[in-house]
């Protein structure tokens, strides 16, 4: 029986604790507690007024916006809640986080007239080996959170893992992977409207993956206007 099964079935008998502290949660916090969830690292804008996605990726002429949440290193608290969405099944968290997110990037227009949001893929026999696709999950928190439809726009052809491969061969490695789904321009997204696309990702390392999604989407729908969010950023020196 996997972790989150089993902590399901104990949250029947035992109080919810939090994901991180393990202490016990009232009645009006979910997976974190109160203070650990205020304390999680926010990336949000640097000394020049830009958010470091922003400075970074934010120039691709489509993207009208590019926003990482919160600072990831591997053994800070952000490190610990990406491995576990990730590699331990903790699909829900990952959902939680994305409306978390959401709320907060809402006040500042982050998805104001936008039309979709729409997850990075993983490959389908990556996403049938983990059950389910981690950026997916936080495109889905965020949709709760904001009305706005989940569109699954891309696909994923197979490659190497980005966590096994030096930065320096990232967007090698990543180059061409993204192709639109056939079809994928239904649900009202017309590529001559020119729809505004949420795009997101779980963690942004060298920005390669989330450039060679938009990339994908930018040929398919000429007209879209893209704004780029990942959960988590990298500290990269
Ligand atoms: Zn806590």
């Amino acid at each position: 029986m996997n972790l989150p099964v089993v902590s399901d079935l104990l949250s029947l008998i035992l109080p919810e604790r939090c994901h991180l502290c393990g202490s016990p949660l009232r009645e009006d916090e979910k997976h974190l507690c109160a203070a650990c969830m205020a304390s999680l690292p926010r990336e949000g804008r640097g000394a020049d007024g830009l958010n470091r996605m922003e400075r970074d990726i934010g120039t691709l002429p489509s993207v009208r916006m590019a926003w990482g949440w919160l600072t990831y290193q591997s053994r800070n608290e952000t490190g610990q809640l990406i491995h576990d969405i990730k590699y331990h099944g903790y699909s829900r968290l990952a959902r939680w986080l994305g409306r978390r997110m959401a709320m907060e990037l809402l006040p500042g227009g982050a998805f104001a007239g936008a039309d979709c949001i729409t997850p990075v893929p993983l490959h389908t026999l990556r996403r049938l080996k983990r059950g389910y696709n981690q950026s997916e999950e936080i495109a889905r928190g965020m949709a709760e959170a904001t009305g706005l439809p989940v569109v699954r726009l891309l696909k994923c052809r197979r490659h190497r893992s980005q966590t096994r491969v030096g930065q320096e061969r990232r967007a090698e490695n990543v180059k061409g992977v993204y192709r639109m789904r056939r079809g994928a321009a239904i649900n009202g997204l017309s590529p001559d409207r020119g729809p505004e696309i949420v795009l997101v990702d779980d963690v942004c390392t060298t920005g390669a993956t989330l450039l060679n999604a938009a990339e994908a989407i930018e040929r398919a729908m000429p007209g879209a206007r893209l704004r780029l969010l990942a959960l988590s950023l990298t500290f990269r020196h």
